[in-house]
């Protein structure tokens, strides 16, 4: 099964991916934590991409495409994939639909967790007191939170035609929301 979370920063994606993974049998695709790699193994896309990150900017279209289309194309991947901050552009979402295509796959299931700009200022200032990741400042996370609305709304409209496209409120509990997603799951 291939299942994209889709949401604002902060909205429980990671989370649930983690959740999906466990009962799906599943592969997490988190561009986030793969570019967090690449920047912490200082490699070539880790030196290009750092300041962006740092700054709650979105990385190239370019770059996030090529690294999502190494794993779509691996055969231990194929229809196993959680995809968890990808895609986050129209140009992904297209580019995504086009890899799929070319890999003999789909998308079984969308999950949008909808969550409002105050819980998710709370939700990622209580995370940066755990996880300490320098992209969670407060101004950063604003600055996400404005990139989310303007770059990746348009990918909501390009999902929620889709009959297997499901809202859920991002507000809720973390066990509330994994029991509704499990309704829509038949593993
Ligand atoms: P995340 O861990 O998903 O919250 O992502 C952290 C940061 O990584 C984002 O603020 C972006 O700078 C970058 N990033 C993650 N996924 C993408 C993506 N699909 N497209 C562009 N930038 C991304």
């Amino acid at each position: 099964m291939n299942i994209i979370l889709f949401g604002p920063p902060g909205a429980g994606k990671g989370t649930q991916s983690k959740y999906l993974v466990k009962v799906t049998n599943g592969i997490q695709v988190s561009t986030g934590e793969m570019l967090r790699e690449e920047i912490k193994k200082e490699t070539d896309i880790g030196k290009l991409i750092i300041n962006d990150m740092n700054y709650g900017k979105f990385v190239d279209d370019k770059i996030v495409n090529e690294l999502i289309k190494r794993i779509i194309f691996d055969p231990q991947k194929k229809n196993k994939l959680i995809f968890d901050g990808y895609p986050r552009s129209l140009t992904q979402a297209k580019n995504l639909d086009l890899l799929l295509k070319d890999s003999n796959q789909k998308i079984d299931i969308i999950f949008f967790l909808n969550v409002n700009k105050d819980t998710i200022v709370k939700r990622i200032e209580k995370r940066k007191s755990i996880e300490n990741r320098s992209d969670d400042e407060l101004n950063t996370i604003l600055r996400r939170y404005d990139t989310y609305m303007q770059t990746t709304e348009p990918v909501l409209q390009f999902y929620s035609k889709n009959s297997n496209f499901h809202e859920i409120d991002g507000s809720l509990e973390i066990d509330q929301i994994t029991r509704k997603i499990d309704t829509f799951i038949n593993v």
